[in-house]
Protein backbone atom coordinates (compact mmCIF):
# COMPACT_ATOMS: atom_id res chain seq x y z
CA UNK A 1 0.00 0.00 0.00
CA UNK A 2 1.43 2.94 -0.77
CA UNK A 3 2.36 5.89 1.99
CA UNK A 4 -0.99 8.20 0.41
CA UNK A 5 -3.27 5.18 0.43
CA UNK A 6 -2.06 4.35 4.02
CA UNK A 7 -2.78 7.58 5.48
CA UNK A 8 -6.23 7.81 3.73
CA UNK A 9 -7.28 4.66 5.12
CA UNK A 10 -6.30 5.51 9.06
CA UNK A 11 -8.41 8.69 8.97
CA UNK A 12 -11.70 6.79 8.39
CA UNK A 13 -13.85 5.70 11.83
CA UNK A 14 -14.25 2.15 11.79
CA UNK A 15 -17.52 2.03 13.53
CA UNK A 16 -19.14 4.66 10.98
CA UNK A 17 -17.72 1.77 8.37
CA UNK A 18 -19.52 -1.16 10.08
CA UNK A 19 -22.73 1.08 10.07
CA UNK A 20 -22.72 2.09 6.41
CA UNK A 21 -22.06 -1.38 5.21
CA UNK A 22 -25.19 -2.63 7.00
CA UNK A 23 -27.26 -0.86 4.97
CA UNK A 24 -25.14 -0.54 1.39
CA UNK A 25 -25.89 -3.37 -0.85
CA UNK A 26 -22.85 -2.90 -3.02
CA UNK A 27 -19.50 -3.48 -2.72
CA UNK A 28 -17.11 -1.46 -0.46
CA UNK A 29 -13.77 -0.55 -1.41
CA UNK A 30 -10.96 0.89 0.74
CA UNK A 31 -7.42 1.98 0.86
CA UNK A 32 -5.86 -1.24 1.41
CA UNK A 33 -8.01 -3.27 -0.80
CA UNK A 34 -6.88 -5.72 -3.26
CA UNK A 35 -9.13 -3.62 -5.91
CA UNK A 36 -8.34 0.26 -4.70
CA UNK A 37 -5.37 0.74 -6.97
CA UNK A 38 -6.86 -0.16 -10.01
CA UNK A 39 -10.82 0.88 -8.90
CA UNK A 40 -9.50 4.11 -7.80
CA UNK A 41 -7.92 5.32 -11.34
CA UNK A 42 -9.85 6.75 -13.95
CA UNK A 43 -9.21 7.13 -17.79
CA UNK A 44 -6.77 9.96 -17.49
CA UNK A 45 -3.69 8.84 -16.09
CA UNK A 46 -2.51 11.89 -15.46
CA UNK A 47 -5.20 12.18 -12.62
CA UNK A 48 -4.06 10.87 -9.05
CA UNK A 49 -6.35 10.59 -6.70
CA UNK A 50 -6.86 9.03 -3.51
CA UNK A 51 -10.79 8.52 -2.16
CA UNK A 52 -11.13 7.84 1.24
CA UNK A 53 -13.79 5.01 0.46
CA UNK A 54 -15.16 3.70 -3.08
CA UNK A 55 -18.91 3.01 -2.97
CA UNK A 56 -20.03 0.88 -5.76
CA UNK A 57 -23.64 1.57 -6.11
CA UNK A 58 -26.20 -0.97 -7.35
CA UNK A 59 -29.32 0.67 -7.37
CA UNK A 60 -30.94 4.62 -6.27
CA UNK A 61 -31.21 3.49 -2.67
CA UNK A 62 -27.37 2.76 -2.28
CA UNK A 63 -26.60 6.12 -4.07
CA UNK A 64 -28.62 7.46 -1.16
CA UNK A 65 -26.76 6.36 1.38
CA UNK A 66 -23.23 6.99 -0.38
CA UNK A 67 -24.74 10.93 -0.39
CA UNK A 68 -25.57 10.68 3.37
CA UNK A 69 -22.46 9.15 4.48
CA UNK A 70 -20.70 11.92 2.61
CA UNK A 71 -22.63 14.64 3.92
CA UNK A 72 -23.19 13.53 7.82
CA UNK A 73 -19.20 13.34 7.56
CA UNK A 74 -18.36 16.62 5.49
CA UNK A 75 -16.56 14.51 3.69
CA UNK A 76 -16.63 15.75 -0.81
CA UNK A 77 -17.99 13.41 -3.47
CA UNK A 78 -16.85 12.42 -6.41
CA UNK A 79 -19.76 10.86 -9.34
CA UNK A 80 -18.46 8.50 -11.59
CA UNK A 81 -20.06 6.68 -14.52
CA UNK A 82 -17.66 5.82 -16.82
CA UNK A 83 -14.39 7.81 -15.61
CA UNK A 84 -13.95 9.51 -18.77
CA UNK A 85 -13.60 12.97 -17.84
CA UNK A 86 -10.65 14.30 -18.87
CA UNK A 87 -10.33 16.22 -16.10
CA UNK A 88 -10.91 13.83 -13.84
CA UNK A 89 -13.83 14.38 -12.24
CA UNK A 90 -14.66 10.92 -11.82
CA UNK A 91 -12.23 10.60 -8.52
CA UNK A 92 -11.60 13.06 -5.63
CA UNK A 93 -8.87 12.49 -2.94
CA UNK A 94 -9.79 12.10 0.54
CA UNK A 95 -13.61 11.61 -0.04
CA UNK A 96 -16.35 9.29 -1.29
CA UNK A 97 -16.17 7.92 -4.43
CA UNK A 98 -19.89 6.61 -6.26
CA UNK A 99 -18.92 4.53 -7.99
CA UNK A 100 -22.30 4.02 -10.71
CA UNK A 101 -20.36 1.32 -12.88
CA UNK A 102 -22.54 -1.75 -11.66
CA UNK A 103 -25.66 -0.09 -12.32
CA UNK A 104 -25.91 -1.29 -15.90
CA UNK A 105 -29.28 -2.00 -17.11
CA UNK A 106 -31.03 -1.03 -20.35
CA UNK A 107 -34.56 -1.30 -21.35
CA UNK A 108 -35.45 -0.90 -24.91
CA UNK A 109 -38.59 0.14 -26.49
CA UNK A 110 -38.38 -0.24 -30.14
CA UNK A 111 -42.07 0.24 -30.83
CA UNK A 112 -41.74 4.01 -29.20
CA UNK A 113 -38.24 4.45 -29.92
CA UNK A 114 -37.06 4.65 -26.55
CA UNK A 115 -34.04 3.20 -24.30
CA UNK A 116 -33.92 3.66 -19.97
CA UNK A 117 -30.52 3.26 -19.50
CA UNK A 118 -29.15 3.05 -16.04
CA UNK A 119 -25.35 5.00 -15.52
CA UNK A 120 -22.90 2.50 -15.99
CA UNK A 121 -23.77 1.89 -19.75
CA UNK A 122 -21.36 2.41 -21.75
CA UNK A 123 -21.49 3.71 -25.42
CA UNK A 124 -20.56 0.74 -27.33
CA UNK A 125 -22.86 -1.37 -24.91
CA UNK A 126 -26.03 0.85 -26.10
CA UNK A 127 -24.70 1.40 -29.72
CA UNK A 128 -24.75 -2.47 -29.65
CA UNK A 129 -28.23 -3.10 -28.14
CA UNK A 130 -29.92 -0.33 -30.18
CA UNK A 131 -28.38 -1.56 -33.12
CA UNK A 132 -30.15 -4.56 -33.17
CA UNK A 133 -33.34 -2.57 -33.89
CA UNK A 134 -31.53 -0.41 -36.30
CA UNK A 135 -32.10 2.45 -34.12
CA UNK A 136 -29.29 4.73 -31.91
CA UNK A 137 -28.55 7.42 -29.97
CA UNK A 138 -25.64 9.75 -31.68
CA UNK A 139 -22.95 8.70 -29.33
CA UNK A 140 -19.17 9.43 -29.72
CA UNK A 141 -16.91 7.32 -31.08
CA UNK A 142 -14.89 6.21 -28.07
CA UNK A 143 -16.59 2.71 -26.85
CA UNK A 144 -15.99 3.28 -22.92
CA UNK A 145 -17.43 6.01 -22.40
CA UNK A 146 -20.20 6.84 -20.39
CA UNK A 147 -23.08 7.66 -21.85
CA UNK A 148 -25.01 9.06 -19.04
CA UNK A 149 -21.94 11.73 -18.42
CA UNK A 150 -21.34 11.90 -22.29
CA UNK A 151 -25.35 13.26 -22.45
CA UNK A 152 -25.65 15.03 -19.58
CA UNK A 153 -22.85 17.53 -20.67
CA UNK A 154 -24.03 17.91 -24.30
CA UNK A 155 -22.60 14.47 -26.46
CA UNK A 156 -21.38 15.02 -29.84
CA UNK A 157 -20.93 12.16 -32.31
CA UNK A 158 -20.88 11.46 -36.21
CA UNK A 159 -24.91 11.46 -35.90
CA UNK A 160 -24.99 14.54 -34.32
CA UNK A 161 -25.47 17.20 -37.94
CA UNK A 162 -28.62 15.13 -38.86
CA UNK A 163 -30.13 14.10 -35.84
CA UNK A 164 -28.92 16.40 -32.76
CA UNK A 165 -26.56 16.02 -29.40
CA UNK A 166 -26.86 13.87 -26.99
CA UNK A 167 -28.74 15.95 -24.67
CA UNK A 168 -30.86 16.15 -27.50
CA UNK A 169 -32.21 13.06 -26.99
CA UNK A 170 -33.16 13.15 -23.11
CA UNK A 171 -36.57 12.40 -22.43
CA UNK A 172 -36.46 12.37 -18.76
CA UNK A 173 -34.05 11.80 -15.94
CA UNK A 174 -34.39 10.36 -12.53
CA UNK A 175 -31.67 11.37 -9.68
CA UNK A 176 -31.03 11.67 -6.19
CA UNK A 177 -30.27 15.33 -5.36
CA UNK A 178 -27.66 16.57 -2.88
CA UNK A 179 -30.74 16.20 0.07
CA UNK A 180 -31.33 12.72 -0.77
CA UNK A 181 -34.30 13.10 -2.17
CA UNK A 182 -35.79 10.97 -5.51
CA UNK A 183 -36.52 13.55 -7.89
CA UNK A 184 -37.89 13.14 -11.90
CA UNK A 185 -37.48 15.76 -14.41
CA UNK A 186 -38.98 15.89 -17.90
CA UNK A 187 -40.71 18.22 -20.45
CA UNK A 188 -43.77 18.29 -17.22
CA UNK A 189 -42.10 17.48 -14.00
CA UNK A 190 -39.29 19.67 -12.39
CA UNK A 191 -39.24 21.93 -15.96
CA UNK A 192 -36.29 24.16 -14.80
CA UNK A 193 -34.19 21.59 -13.55
CA UNK A 194 -34.66 19.31 -16.98
CA UNK A 195 -33.59 22.15 -18.93
CA UNK A 196 -30.62 22.12 -16.50
CA UNK A 197 -29.95 19.16 -16.51
CA UNK A 198 -29.35 19.07 -20.87
CA UNK A 199 -26.07 20.53 -20.91
CA UNK A 200 -24.52 21.41 -17.09
CA UNK A 201 -26.08 17.84 -15.62
CA UNK A 202 -23.04 16.97 -13.17
CA UNK A 203 -24.08 19.83 -10.91
CA UNK A 204 -27.83 18.70 -9.60
CA UNK A 205 -27.74 15.94 -8.65
CA UNK A 206 -26.59 11.66 -9.46
CA UNK A 207 -28.88 10.73 -12.13
CA UNK A 208 -29.97 7.02 -11.76
CA UNK A 209 -31.28 6.57 -14.78
CA UNK A 210 -31.85 8.46 -18.42
CA UNK A 211 -34.51 7.96 -20.62
CA UNK A 212 -33.29 8.52 -24.42
CA UNK A 213 -35.03 8.96 -27.71
CA UNK A 214 -33.86 7.22 -30.53
CA UNK A 215 -33.37 7.58 -33.98
CA UNK A 216 -33.71 5.24 -37.03
CA UNK A 217 -30.02 4.46 -38.62
CA UNK A 218 -28.91 1.11 -40.13
CA UNK A 219 -25.84 2.43 -42.40
CA UNK A 220 -24.04 5.17 -43.69
CA UNK A 221 -21.47 5.82 -46.69
CA UNK A 222 -18.23 6.61 -44.29
CA UNK A 223 -14.49 6.44 -43.80
CA UNK A 224 -11.14 8.87 -44.07
CA UNK A 225 -8.85 10.50 -46.51
CA UNK A 226 -5.51 10.56 -45.79
CA UNK A 227 -3.49 13.11 -46.88
CA UNK A 228 0.52 13.38 -45.87
CA UNK A 229 1.04 17.01 -43.73
CA UNK A 230 3.05 18.13 -46.29
CA UNK A 231 -0.30 19.17 -48.10
CA UNK A 232 -1.92 20.41 -45.06
CA UNK A 233 -2.48 23.71 -45.80
CA UNK A 234 -4.28 23.25 -49.27
CA UNK A 235 -6.19 20.04 -47.99
CA UNK A 236 -7.76 22.73 -45.30
CA UNK A 237 -7.78 25.42 -47.28
CA UNK A 238 -9.65 23.45 -49.95
CA UNK A 239 -12.07 22.32 -47.21
CA UNK A 240 -12.66 25.94 -45.71
CA UNK A 241 -14.66 26.49 -49.07
CA UNK A 242 -16.17 22.72 -49.82
CA UNK A 243 -17.95 23.32 -46.26
CA UNK A 244 -19.73 26.52 -47.89
CA UNK A 245 -22.30 24.11 -50.15
CA UNK A 246 -22.54 20.72 -47.94
CA UNK A 247 -26.23 19.33 -46.76
CA UNK A 248 -26.66 19.50 -43.19
CA UNK A 249 -26.68 16.03 -42.22
CA UNK A 250 -22.64 15.86 -43.60
CA UNK A 251 -19.90 15.36 -40.45
CA UNK A 252 -16.72 16.36 -41.70
CA UNK A 253 -13.79 15.65 -38.98
CA UNK A 254 -10.34 16.77 -39.97
CA UNK A 255 -7.07 15.20 -37.74
CA UNK A 256 -3.41 15.52 -37.53
CA UNK A 257 -2.54 11.33 -36.80
CA UNK A 258 0.56 8.96 -36.59
CA UNK A 259 1.76 7.50 -39.11
CA UNK A 260 4.62 5.77 -40.02
CA UNK A 261 7.08 7.62 -41.65
CA UNK A 262 5.06 11.03 -42.23
CA UNK A 263 2.40 12.50 -40.34
CA UNK A 264 -1.03 12.70 -41.76
CA UNK A 265 -3.81 15.09 -42.24
CA UNK A 266 -7.18 12.79 -42.06
CA UNK A 267 -10.03 14.03 -43.04
CA UNK A 268 -13.05 11.51 -41.91
CA UNK A 269 -16.68 11.51 -43.21
CA UNK A 270 -20.09 10.11 -42.55
CA UNK A 271 -23.12 10.78 -44.69
CA UNK A 272 -26.43 8.93 -42.97
CA UNK A 273 -28.35 9.60 -46.17
CA UNK A 274 -28.48 7.72 -48.99
CA UNK A 275 -25.49 6.42 -50.32
CA UNK A 276 -25.67 7.66 -53.81
CA UNK A 277 -26.25 11.28 -53.10
CA UNK A 278 -23.72 11.13 -50.07
CA UNK A 279 -21.24 9.44 -53.26
CA UNK A 280 -22.23 13.08 -55.25
CA UNK A 281 -21.52 15.57 -52.34
CA UNK A 282 -18.56 13.86 -51.60
CA UNK A 283 -17.02 13.59 -55.28
CA UNK A 284 -15.24 17.10 -55.45
CA UNK A 285 -13.36 16.14 -51.91
CA UNK A 286 -12.13 12.68 -53.16
CA UNK A 287 -11.22 14.29 -56.42
CA UNK A 288 -9.42 17.39 -55.52
CA UNK A 289 -6.24 15.79 -54.50
CA UNK A 290 -5.34 12.19 -54.86
CA UNK A 291 -5.14 10.70 -51.17
CA UNK A 292 -2.80 8.37 -49.73
CA UNK A 293 -5.54 6.74 -48.49
CA UNK A 294 -9.50 6.53 -49.18
CA UNK A 295 -11.34 4.08 -47.27
CA UNK A 296 -14.92 5.86 -47.82
CA UNK A 297 -17.52 2.91 -48.06
CA UNK A 298 -21.28 2.04 -47.33
CA UNK A 299 -20.72 0.52 -44.42
CA UNK A 300 -22.87 -0.95 -41.53
CA UNK A 301 -23.52 2.12 -38.81
CA UNK A 302 -22.11 -0.27 -35.72
CA UNK A 303 -18.75 -0.90 -38.05
CA UNK A 304 -18.62 2.75 -38.34
CA UNK A 305 -18.51 3.23 -34.50
CA UNK A 306 -15.70 0.31 -34.49
CA UNK A 307 -13.50 2.25 -36.35
CA UNK A 308 -12.02 4.35 -33.56
CA UNK A 309 -11.48 7.80 -32.48
CA UNK A 310 -8.08 10.08 -32.89
CA UNK A 311 -7.13 8.46 -29.40
CA UNK A 312 -4.34 5.98 -28.71
CA UNK A 313 -5.83 2.64 -28.90
CA UNK A 314 -4.59 -0.12 -26.00
CA UNK A 315 -2.96 0.89 -22.61
CA UNK A 316 -3.04 3.79 -19.90
CA UNK A 317 -2.47 7.01 -21.07
CA UNK A 318 -1.82 10.33 -19.52
CA UNK A 319 -3.69 13.26 -21.59
CA UNK A 320 -3.44 16.99 -21.91
CA UNK A 321 -5.94 19.21 -24.31
CA UNK A 322 -6.81 22.27 -24.78
CA UNK A 323 -10.19 22.89 -26.94
CA UNK A 324 -11.82 25.79 -28.51
CA UNK A 325 -14.01 27.09 -31.22
CA UNK A 326 -13.28 28.86 -35.09
CA UNK A 327 -15.77 30.49 -36.86
CA UNK A 328 -13.63 29.83 -39.80
CA UNK A 329 -10.14 28.12 -41.39
CA UNK A 330 -8.66 31.24 -42.29
CA UNK A 331 -5.05 31.16 -43.89
CA UNK A 332 -3.68 32.38 -40.22
CA UNK A 333 -5.67 29.38 -38.68
CA UNK A 334 -4.52 27.03 -40.96
CA UNK A 335 -0.69 28.69 -40.67
CA UNK A 336 -0.75 27.98 -37.12
CA UNK A 337 -2.20 24.69 -37.21
CA UNK A 338 -0.04 23.87 -39.71
CA UNK A 339 3.26 25.03 -38.17
CA UNK A 340 2.42 22.96 -34.39
CA UNK A 341 0.87 19.94 -36.09
CA UNK A 342 4.46 19.40 -37.84
CA UNK A 343 6.26 20.02 -34.84
CA UNK A 344 4.23 17.34 -32.25
CA UNK A 345 6.64 16.18 -29.75
CA UNK A 346 5.12 12.42 -29.68
CA UNK A 347 3.14 10.49 -32.13
CA UNK A 348 0.07 10.53 -30.18
CA UNK A 349 -0.06 14.34 -30.27
CA UNK A 350 -2.22 16.39 -32.88
CA UNK A 351 -5.18 18.26 -33.63
CA UNK A 352 -8.49 17.45 -33.72
CA UNK A 353 -11.76 19.63 -35.96
CA UNK A 354 -15.41 18.87 -36.21
CA UNK A 355 -17.33 21.27 -38.92
CA UNK A 356 -20.39 21.84 -36.67
CA UNK A 357 -23.50 22.77 -39.16
CA UNK A 358 -26.90 22.60 -39.63
CA UNK A 359 -30.44 23.12 -37.39
CA UNK A 360 -29.19 21.22 -34.75
CA UNK A 361 -25.46 22.60 -34.23
CA UNK A 362 -26.40 26.75 -34.72
CA UNK A 363 -30.41 27.02 -33.76
CA UNK A 364 -31.21 27.84 -30.24
CA UNK A 365 -32.46 25.87 -28.46
CA UNK A 366 -34.18 25.64 -25.02
CA UNK A 367 -31.93 23.83 -22.76
CA UNK A 368 -28.96 24.58 -21.05
CA UNK A 369 -25.73 22.86 -23.37
CA UNK A 370 -23.97 25.99 -24.74
CA UNK A 371 -22.46 24.83 -27.23
CA UNK A 372 -24.67 24.84 -29.90
CA UNK A 373 -22.96 26.38 -32.50
CA UNK A 374 -21.44 26.73 -36.16
CA UNK A 375 -17.99 26.68 -37.32
CA UNK A 376 -15.26 24.38 -36.17
CA UNK A 377 -14.54 22.78 -33.11
CA UNK A 378 -11.29 21.41 -32.21
CA UNK A 379 -9.33 19.72 -29.32
CA UNK A 380 -5.64 20.02 -29.06
CA UNK A 381 -4.52 17.00 -27.39
CA UNK A 382 -1.47 14.70 -26.27
CA UNK A 383 -1.17 11.74 -24.61
CA UNK A 384 1.74 10.08 -23.20
CA UNK A 385 2.69 6.82 -21.04
CA UNK A 386 6.00 7.64 -19.73
CA UNK A 387 6.03 10.80 -16.52
CA UNK A 388 8.89 11.92 -17.94
CA UNK A 389 6.81 12.57 -21.37
CA UNK A 390 4.42 14.24 -19.26
CA UNK A 391 6.13 18.08 -19.26
CA UNK A 392 7.14 18.65 -23.03
CA UNK A 393 3.75 17.43 -23.92
CA UNK A 394 1.74 19.74 -22.28
CA UNK A 395 4.02 22.69 -22.85
CA UNK A 396 3.45 22.00 -26.72
CA UNK A 397 -0.76 21.94 -26.17
CA UNK A 398 -0.62 24.79 -24.44
CA UNK A 399 1.30 26.89 -27.06
CA UNK A 400 0.37 25.56 -29.48
CA UNK A 401 -3.80 26.60 -27.92
CA UNK A 402 -2.30 29.79 -26.95
CA UNK A 403 -1.23 30.37 -30.41
CA UNK A 404 -4.85 29.95 -31.66
CA UNK A 405 -6.72 31.08 -29.36
CA UNK A 406 -6.54 35.09 -30.27
CA UNK A 407 -8.17 33.70 -33.70
CA UNK A 408 -11.31 31.55 -31.77
CA UNK A 409 -14.18 32.74 -30.62
CA UNK A 410 -13.64 31.97 -26.64
CA UNK A 411 -16.58 28.97 -26.75
CA UNK A 412 -15.82 25.96 -25.63
CA UNK A 413 -17.66 22.63 -25.30
CA UNK A 414 -17.74 21.47 -21.46
CA UNK A 415 -16.94 18.00 -21.69
CA UNK A 416 -13.80 18.98 -23.21
CA UNK A 417 -12.89 20.72 -20.51
CA UNK A 418 -10.12 19.91 -17.91
CA UNK A 419 -9.61 21.94 -14.51
CA UNK A 420 -9.35 25.56 -16.63
CA UNK A 421 -11.15 27.86 -14.33
CA UNK A 422 -14.25 29.49 -13.45
CA UNK A 423 -13.81 31.47 -16.79
CA UNK A 424 -13.87 28.18 -18.82
CA UNK A 425 -17.18 27.28 -17.73
CA UNK A 426 -18.60 30.62 -17.98
CA UNK A 427 -17.47 30.66 -21.14
CA UNK A 428 -18.86 26.53 -22.03
CA UNK A 429 -22.52 27.85 -20.76
CA UNK A 430 -22.39 31.60 -22.30
CA UNK A 431 -25.47 33.10 -21.41
CA UNK A 432 -27.17 30.02 -19.97
CA UNK A 433 -24.82 30.29 -16.87
CA UNK A 434 -26.87 32.44 -14.82
CA UNK A 435 -29.86 30.90 -15.42
CA UNK A 436 -27.60 27.46 -14.23
CA UNK A 437 -26.86 29.48 -10.98
CA UNK A 438 -30.30 30.04 -9.72
CA UNK A 439 -31.33 26.47 -10.59
CA UNK A 440 -28.43 25.12 -8.55
CA UNK A 441 -29.22 27.64 -5.83
CA UNK A 442 -32.51 25.79 -5.31
CA UNK A 443 -31.21 22.37 -5.83
CA UNK A 444 -27.67 22.72 -4.57
CA UNK A 445 -27.74 25.30 -2.53
CA UNK A 446 -23.93 24.00 -0.45
CA UNK A 447 -22.60 22.87 -3.72
CA UNK A 448 -22.10 19.38 -2.68
CA UNK A 449 -21.88 18.29 -6.17
CA UNK A 450 -18.65 19.90 -6.69
CA UNK A 451 -16.59 17.71 -8.00
CA UNK A 452 -17.50 18.68 -11.79
CA UNK A 453 -17.14 21.74 -14.20
CA UNK A 454 -18.52 23.48 -11.26
CA UNK A 455 -21.73 25.86 -11.51
CA UNK A 456 -21.65 27.64 -8.58
CA UNK A 457 -25.49 28.43 -6.60
CA UNK A 458 -26.67 32.22 -7.00
CA UNK A 459 -25.84 34.44 -3.65
CA UNK A 460 -29.10 35.62 -4.27
CA UNK A 461 -30.99 32.16 -4.76
C1 LIG B 1 -11.33 8.73 -25.09
C2 LIG B 1 -12.46 9.71 -24.99
C3 LIG B 1 -13.24 9.95 -26.10
C4 LIG B 1 -14.30 10.86 -26.02
N1 LIG B 1 -15.06 11.08 -27.13
C5 LIG B 1 -16.11 11.93 -27.06
C6 LIG B 1 -16.95 12.17 -28.20
O1 LIG B 1 -16.76 11.60 -29.26
N2 LIG B 1 -17.98 13.05 -28.04
C7 LIG B 1 -18.22 13.70 -26.87
O2 LIG B 1 -19.17 14.48 -26.80
N3 LIG B 1 -17.45 13.50 -25.79
C8 LIG B 1 -16.40 12.64 -25.87
N4 LIG B 1 -15.61 12.45 -24.77
C9 LIG B 1 -15.86 13.24 -23.56
C10 LIG B 1 -16.89 12.54 -22.69
O3 LIG B 1 -18.16 12.58 -23.29
C11 LIG B 1 -17.00 13.26 -21.34
O4 LIG B 1 -15.75 13.24 -20.71
C12 LIG B 1 -18.07 12.65 -20.45
O5 LIG B 1 -18.32 13.51 -19.37
C13 LIG B 1 -17.64 11.30 -19.94
O6 LIG B 1 -18.64 10.70 -19.20
P1 LIG B 1 -18.27 9.50 -18.23
O7 LIG B 1 -19.50 9.06 -17.57
O8 LIG B 1 -17.46 8.48 -18.96
O9 LIG B 1 -17.24 10.22 -17.26
P2 LIG B 1 -17.18 10.45 -15.66
O10 LIG B 1 -15.77 10.88 -15.45
O11 LIG B 1 -17.70 9.30 -14.93
O12 LIG B 1 -18.17 11.66 -15.46
C14 LIG B 1 -18.03 12.88 -16.14
C15 LIG B 1 -18.71 14.01 -15.33
O13 LIG B 1 -20.09 13.72 -15.20
C16 LIG B 1 -20.43 13.55 -13.81
N5 LIG B 1 -21.32 12.40 -13.74
C17 LIG B 1 -21.00 11.14 -14.10
N6 LIG B 1 -22.06 10.35 -13.92
C18 LIG B 1 -23.06 11.13 -13.44
C19 LIG B 1 -24.39 10.87 -13.07
N7 LIG B 1 -24.91 9.65 -13.18
N8 LIG B 1 -25.15 11.89 -12.60
C20 LIG B 1 -24.64 13.14 -12.51
N9 LIG B 1 -23.37 13.43 -12.86
C21 LIG B 1 -22.59 12.43 -13.31
C22 LIG B 1 -19.12 13.31 -13.10
O14 LIG B 1 -19.17 13.72 -11.77
C23 LIG B 1 -18.16 14.15 -13.91
O15 LIG B 1 -18.23 15.49 -13.50
C24 LIG B 1 -14.56 11.54 -24.81
C25 LIG B 1 -13.76 11.30 -23.69
C26 LIG B 1 -12.72 10.40 -23.78
C27 LIG B 1 -11.85 10.16 -22.60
Amino acid sequence: MSNRARRVKKNFNQRILRQFSKSFAGEIILPGDRSYPRVRRVWNHAVNRYPRLIARCTNPDDVIRAIHLARDHDLPAAVRSGGHSFAGHGVCDDGILIDLSPMTQVKIDPMNKSVRIAPGVLGNQLDHITQAFKLAVPLGSCPSTGVVGYALGGGTGSLTPKFGYGCDHITQCELITADGRKVTASEREEKDLFWALRGAGANFGIVTSLELRLDPIEQVLSGHLKYPIRHATKVLAFIEDYVSGIPDELYLLMAVLPHPGERMLNIGVVWPGEPRRGEKVLSPLRKFLKPVEDTIQVRAYLDEQRAGSDNPGDGEYSTCRRAGHLENLSPECIEVIVDHAANAPTEASGITLVYWHGQWCSKPRDDAFGFRRSGYHYWIHSYWQQSKAGPQAQRWVHDFFSALAPLSTGAVYVNDLQEEGEERVRAAYADKYERLCQIKSEFDPTNFFCVNQNIRPALNG
